[in-house]
């Protein structure tokens, strides 16, 4: 049995982290929380899509994954390709977790939904 499990963060445009723990298939659901805010999440049997507005440099980043990937890898990052920095992570929860605490100290606050 594969893992389904599967968490995804991003940056918000106040420099927060959203964090959720999920898995593959409620992805698709996450979009209509979060539509409204900068994250568009589209999901097919295949592919995942995600779209965000980037709280470095303002600009939509749009991201292409394939369902395979992401339930084998243990991270994937979504780098801002104008600055260079994380806006959006995808993978284990522990993962997840433990680069979000080694970013924390800086200036972010978690906020753990779900
Ligand atoms: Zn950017």
């Amino acid at each position: 049995m594969c893992n389904t499990e599967v968490s995804i963060a991003f940056k918000n445009p106040d420099n927060t982290i959203t964090k959720i723990d999920t898995n593959i298939f409620e992805l698709k659901q996450l979009d209509k929380k979060y539509y409204e805010g900068t994250i568009i999440i589209n999901k097919n049997k295949k592919m995942l899509y995600i779209s965000m507005k980037c709280s470095f440099c303002n600009k939509f980043h749009g991201y292409n994954y394939k369902i395979k990937e992401i339930l084998y890898k243990d991270l994937i990052i979504g780098g801002c390709k104008n600055s260079g920095n994380f806006i959006l992570l995808i993978g284990k929860k522990e993962m997840i977790y433990n680069i979000i605490k080694e970013h924390s100290d800086i200036n972010n606050k978690i906020y753990s939904t779900i």
